[in-house]
């Protein structure tokens, strides 16, 4: 599903401010925020601000936004001194996602596990 924004949809909720988030960076198309429940000691979501639930719903209208997740991912890192990080986009129940907002978690700040799955 692909809207403008989406009413029961946390991270909709955390775009329009309706619920708190630690911000990191924001532009008119993306948004940046710490996550809740960090798994490294830097973790962040990267999102759309319009409501994509998943990677499948992503459409060539929105690459610029997609590359735009990509290219400030390389800008937190070097702002934040990550010497390296990992990036995952979570899709479907089989692939580990629970919030049905399309993001990015970027991960930093400790060696990672050489397991992904
Ligand atoms: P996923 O399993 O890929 O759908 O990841 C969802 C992520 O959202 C998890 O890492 C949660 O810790 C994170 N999360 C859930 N609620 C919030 C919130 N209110 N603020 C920040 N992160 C959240
Ligand atoms: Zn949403």
């Amino acid at each position: 599903m692909k809207n403008k924004s989406s009413p029961e949809c946390l991270f909709c909720k955390i775009i329009s401010h309706e619920l708190p988030s630690e911000r990191l960076y924001e532009d008119d198309e993306i948004l940046v925020f710490k996550d809740i429940n960090p798994q490294a000691p830097f973790h962040v979501l990267l999102i759309p601000k319009i409501h994509i639930s998943t990677l499948n719903d992503l459409g060539v209208e929105n690459v610029g936004m997609a590359g735009k997740l990509f290219l400030t991912a390389k800008y937190l890192a070097e702002s934040n001194d990550l010497e390296g990080y990992r990036v995952v986009v979570n899709t479907n129940q089989e692939g580990g996602q629970v919030v049905y907002h399309m993001h990015m978690h970027m991960l930093g700040g400790r060696q990672m596990k050489p397991s992904l799955g």
